[in-house]
């Protein structure tokens, strides 16, 4: 095989995972006998995770590395890897060992066939997790695909391998706010999903909290969805309803109620208020998505940069 495989690594406080990782990635490499990378990214780590990639970097040509000045997140770290990564084939994997490094031989032979662009992974079952984060889990997805029109797949994980084109994509959105389960939907391309048990993390603990979670959850619905902005208009609609029916009561009815008409009255104008709101609403959110200078268009392949290529 004579392309470049680059592996990403998201680092955050691994220093006890991190070794096995290493261990288990350049094992898997050396077999397949290609040329890669491994590009181990620090994402502001408070214990020896640094140290040991230094040391690493230091000990083996393969790896690189990439230290934040402070903790900046997963998807930015990402980012970062992906931006710095040279291969012709790039794959995200956590440092965990919950992303199995012996899975990429498979995925490199899925991307060499030529028919596809993307090889990702997916949890088959939830199981060992919570069943408060798996409830939770299940209605955001179901909530975040019913009003996004860019599908994000339960359980899929951020395992995965890419053909440069799509890696060139995906770093083609520079938007700050990121979130990636979107974005690597959102570029397109062929893609198949490989699914496999869920695996325990080999050392160290989890960095996600269930607040974490929520609001990483909430960025998902803000990044991909505008549908939560055209609330107003909804809220409107009902109450300029409600208005009108109250006004045909207060005509229909020889004794309303007092307050029939006054209630009429601020219905009506709370209906016209929230109307206003929801075309402020439905403006401000072509400028959000304009904001994000994502792409018109991706192409997948053209016929004048192959001759170039060729
Ligand atoms: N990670 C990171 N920055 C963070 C949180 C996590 O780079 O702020 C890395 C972490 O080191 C690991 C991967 O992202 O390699 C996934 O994190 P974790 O295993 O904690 O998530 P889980 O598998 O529990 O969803
Ligand atoms: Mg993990």
């Amino acid at each position: 095989m004579n392309c470049k495989v680059s592996i990403v690594v998201p680092c955050f406080n691994e220093e006890d995972a991190l070794p096995y990782f290493y261990e288990e990635a350049t094992k898997i490499m050396q077999g397949l006998g290609c040329t890669y990378e491994l590009y181990l990214v620090d994402d502001g780590s408070k214990d020896g995770t640094l140290e040991i990639m230094r040391r690493l970097a230091k000990e083996d040509s393969h790896v690189q590395y990439i230290s934040f000045s402070r903790n900046f997140g997963k998807e930015a770290a990402m980012y970062a890897g992906l931006q710095a990564s040279h291969g012709d084939y790039v794959c995200v994997a956590d440092a965990d060992m919950q992303d199995p490094p012996s899975l990429i031989p498979q995925m490199l032979a899925d991307l060499e066939s030529g028919e596809w662009d993307c090889v990702a992974s997916r949890r088959k079952t939830r199981a060992g997790e919570p069943p408060i984060r798996s409830f939770f889990a299940r209605r955001f997805y179901g909530l975040i695909n019913s009003i996004s029109s860019t599908q994000i797949v339960e359980a899929a994980r951020d395992f995965r391998l890419m053909r440069r084109e799509m890696v060139d994509a995906v770093l083609s959105m520079s938007e700050y706010n990121r979130f990636s389960k979107g974005l690597f939907s959102w570029v397109g391309f062929r893609t198949k999903w490989l699914e496999y048990d869920n695996i325990e993390r080999v050392a160290g603990q989890t960095k996600w909290s269930f607040w974490k979670l929520f609001k990483y959850a909430l960025e998902g619905i803000m990044a991909f969805s505008t549908a939560p902005l055209a609330l107003a208009l909804f809220c409107s609609a009902g109450m300029l309803l409600a208005a009108v029916i109250m006004f045909i009561c207060c005509l229909a009815v020889k004794t309303s109620p007092a307050w029939l008409p006054l209630g009429t009255l601020v219905v009506f104008i709370g209906g016209i208020n929230a109307g206003l709101i929801g075309i402020l609403s439905l403006y401000s959110s072509k400028t959000y998505l304009e904001t994000k200078n994502r792409p018109i268009y991706i192409a997948a392949e053209r016929s004048d940069r192959k001759k170039e290529n060729e």
